[in-house]
């Protein structure tokens, strides 16, 4: 059989919490599905920084180099900050030195959740979002400046390279989807009416269309997608973007679905990539077992897929696709963590997923 490494960072505050529970899930996932992982846990995070005055154990970001797969909770804490006053944020330093250039967040309407808008077709949403997550206006980070205390300046920089990966990507995600019954469309969204860099994302956007026929390429400016999320957001199938945009596209994404505590995430490369929920580590409520661990485990299931798809291993596809079900099945039996105005707490929630491995199982086939 074969072992997978997993590196396991679990971090700060919440993000501990609910690893804890998604390596509970994983460990009933492994001895249904036999899935071969092995997992390495991994020191790191903003209470370490204080502890040792490094953000990471040391060694950390070389076994994620030679992992197959790295599962990350959340890192981070408001009162801990490296002397120049930014916050520590290892993942970001992962984002750069794996050449994780895509930032694929999924949004979906789980069932029984609050609904955020009243349409009746808000129970249909169900989008990606494609967060280019290497270079954009990201990259002018720890390069952008301020003049006499009178200008700033941040540059924006768009390569061919890494747009033509980024869009092949999105593409063949679009395509995975129509074979599961979406509808095969991918919206690359800019704001080519006012910058060359962005004229240059979507044309090399439109020569990689062509390689992909099947799938309908569109065009959305990022202020009207912006309305249009709100007004239709059932409409939308793959959503391809830069870097700044993705950000906080993201953010509207997940609070049309409601919350952080439903927004999972998977940083792709083309040899690496990292897994962790959207949310950050929540001082507000850590410690008090009441987190929802649902981005977390979409998060992993999402690692299974990746894997599974990567190595030919269709077990753990079908093990990443039952997770998910079982999430679905989890929330239409009742189960409502407390962020959404209900009871459970986070392994309780986690309970209520494991019950429904079974069901879920058995409706994949
Ligand atoms: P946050 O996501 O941690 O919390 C924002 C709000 O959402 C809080 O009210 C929190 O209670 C709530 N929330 C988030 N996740 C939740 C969950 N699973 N269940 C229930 N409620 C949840 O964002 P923040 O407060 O801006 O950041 C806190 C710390 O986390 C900061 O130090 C920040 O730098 C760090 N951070 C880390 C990451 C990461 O590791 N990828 C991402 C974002 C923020």
């Amino acid at each position: 059989m074969n072992e997978f490494q997993v590196a396991v960072l679990p971090g700060d505050g919440i993000g501990r919490e609910v690893m804890a529970v998604a390596l509970e899930v994983l460990e009933v996932l492994e001895s249904r599905f036999g899935l071969g992982l092995a997992l390495q846990h991994h020191d790191g995070g903003a209470a370490y920084y204080r502890e040792t005055g490094r953000d990471l154990a040391p060694g950390v970001m070389e076994a994620c180099r030679s992992a197959d797969a790295i599962l990350f909770g959340a890192m981070g804490l408001p009162d801990v900050r490296f002397p120049d006053g930014t916050e520590i944020a290892p993942h970001l330093d992962m984002r750069r030195e794996f050449g994780l250039f895509a930032g694929v967040r999924p949004v979906r309407a789980l069932p029984n959740t609050p609904a955020i808008l009243a349409h009746p077709r808000a129970a249909e949403i169900d989008f990606v979002i494609i967060r280019e997550s290497m270079e954009g206006l990201f990259a002018s980070r720890g390069v952008g400046y301020v003049e006499d205390d009178r200008i700033a300046r941040e540059t924006m920089v768009i390569t061919r390279d890494n747009c033509e990966r980024l869009f092949d990507f999105s593409f063949r995600l679009a395509e995975r989807r129509k074979a599961k019954g979406r509808p095969g469309r991918l919206t690359c969204v800019d704001k080519a009416n006012v910058f060359v860099a962005m004229a240059f994302f979507r044309k090399i956007f439109d020569e990689r269309a062509k390689g992909f026929p099947d799938i309908r390429a569109d065009h959305h400016y990022v202020d009207a997608t912006a309305l249009d999320l709100l007004r239709k957001p059932w409409e939308f199938d793959v959503m391809v973007m830069e870097n700044m945009f993705g950000d906080i596209i993201s953010d509207l994404g997940g609070g049309l679905v409601g919350g952080m505590g439903l927004a999972p995430c998977a940083e792709i490369g083309l040899e690496h990539a990292l897994f962790q929920p959207s949310h950050g580590s929540a001082p507000d409520i850590a410690g008090q077992g009441i987190a929802n661990p649902t981005a977390m485990l979409l998060s992993t299931a999402m690692m299974l897929d990746w894997l599974g798809e990567r190595h030919g291993q269709e077990s753990m596809v079908t093990a990443g696709a039952t997770l998910e079900r079982a999430v679905d099945l989890a929330f239409a039996g009742g189960a409502v963590p407390r962020d959404l105005g209900g009871r459970h707490t986070t392994t309780e929630l986690a309970k209520a997923v494991i019950d429904q491995l079974d069901a879920a199982a058995s409706a994949i086939g």
